[in-house]
């Protein structure tokens, strides 16, 4: 059946894409090999380096956020060698199977998947900045500090594959030696590129490195990519959108779009906290403006929450994963988003608690709305 008006798309990514970067997007493909394709590249290229913070190496692939982690990790790493990594929540887990899989030894520093990691246990990483499971920030920088205070030479590696564009991230500056990221989250487009900025040092690393790798090498993309170009079919039509999408986010300033995003995390927790309900993220300083996970009361499912949401108001939110799975839901507020997309959102949100006879105080949009005004 015909459902009128627009669908809320609040899930914690793919994030809605906006209408330019559509019109982008469904521009005539062109000629990838061809004269005017190096403009498109060049642009993209340079344009993500912007994004990243980095005057170092990007390397864009057609492909999912799946993609760059593995990308990550052939590149610089050799069989049997040793990976920390931090217990976040769902996606740091998948990264660690991964990386298992490659041959890597994979060591987790377990969490309680309720808030980011913490320097002082870490020797050298793979982290996720922004845990897209649970709505917790790890803070970076500092970890790259822990890792400078115990000397050691491990490359450091961040997932900011839903935190980059919406919060503060500095490739160059936080010295993180390959950042992995993806299209569907803070760069408002489809799903279906992926990202590796890398430092001198991961690329030096790449020449020793011992793990298989064909279509993943940086070493093949670093001569085509000098002119603007790659080394096999590039998504040419997400291209236009990422240069739209970077275009979009200067133009806002990108200080300004992660003060939006944290103000927007700001007003959802109020909404929460006044529903009664819980936030996931319980370490203060590291709740996420780019998506909020709400604890359902016990007794009470988050998916039939979801589904009753769905079919009532026509808003997608984000589901449990994995051990939280049934336990939590999410809203996504990232991307292009405003004052009052958030606040239809929390009322479809308060307004479903109600329908599926969730217990919780009404005023939590009120309370949102206090602090956006
Ligand atoms: N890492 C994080 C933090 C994510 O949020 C996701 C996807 O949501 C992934 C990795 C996996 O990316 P993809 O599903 O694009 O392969």
């Amino acid at each position: 059946m015909r459902k009128a008006g627009r669908h809320f798309l609040q899930i914690p990514g793919p994030s809605a894409v906006p209408d330019r970067i559509l019109s982008a997007i469904g521009q005539q493909t062109i000629d990838h090999r061809g004269p005017d394709f190096a403009r498109v590249g060049l642009k993209a290229l340079e344009g993500l380096k912007t994004i990243f913070k980095t005057e170092q190496h990007v390397f864009i692939y057609p492909a999912s956020g799946t993609g760059a982690w593995e990308a990550a990790l052939v590149n610089t790493l050799s069989p049997g060698d040793r990976v920390l990594m931090f217990e976040t929540g769902h996606f740091s887990t998948l990264w660690k199977k991964l990386a298992e899989k490659l041959g890597l030894q994979a060591e987790f520093i377990q969490g309680d998947w309720r808030g980011g990691a913490d320097p002082e246990q870490i020797k050298a990483v793979c982290v996720v900045h922004n845990e897209t499971s649970t709505g917790s920030v790890s803070p970076i920088a500092e970890v790259r500090k822990a890792i400078d205070r115990a000397g050691h030479p491990a490359l450091f590696m961040v997932d900011t594959i839903s935190g980059l564009a919406s919060l503060e991230y500095k490739h160059d500056e936080w010295g993180v030696d390959v950042t992995v990221s993806g299209s569907q989250k803070g760069l408002m487009l489809p799903p279906g590129l992926s990202f590796n900025a890398a430092s001198a040092k991961a690329v030096a690393a790449n020449k020793k490195a011992g793990l298989q790798r064909s279509y993943w090498d940086w070493e093949e993309m670093i001569g085509p990519n000098k002119t603007g170009y790659f080394p096999y079919t590039p998504a040419t039509n997400l291209l236009y959108g990422l240069n739209e999408a970077v275009d979009m986010l200067h133009e806002e300033g990108l200080d300004n779009v992660f003060a939006r995003h944290a103000r927007h995390g700001q007003a959802a927790r109020a909404a929460v906290r006044k529903w009664g309900l819980e936030v996931l993220c319980n370490k203060q300083g590291q709740e996420s403006g780019v998506l909020t996970a709400v604890k359902l009361p016990d007794g009470h499912s988050a998916d039939a929450f979801r589904a009753s949401t769905l079919q009532h108001y026509d808003i997608s939110l984000g589901n449990g994963l994995s051990k939280v799975a049934d336990k939590v839901f999410r809203i996504g507020h990232l991307g292009d988003f405003n004052d009052l997309m958030l606040v239809a959102t929390l009322a479809g949100v308060e307004m479903g608690l109600k329908q599926a006879n969730v217990p919780h105080e009404a005023g939590g949009v009120q309370a949102a709305m206090k602090l956006l005004t």
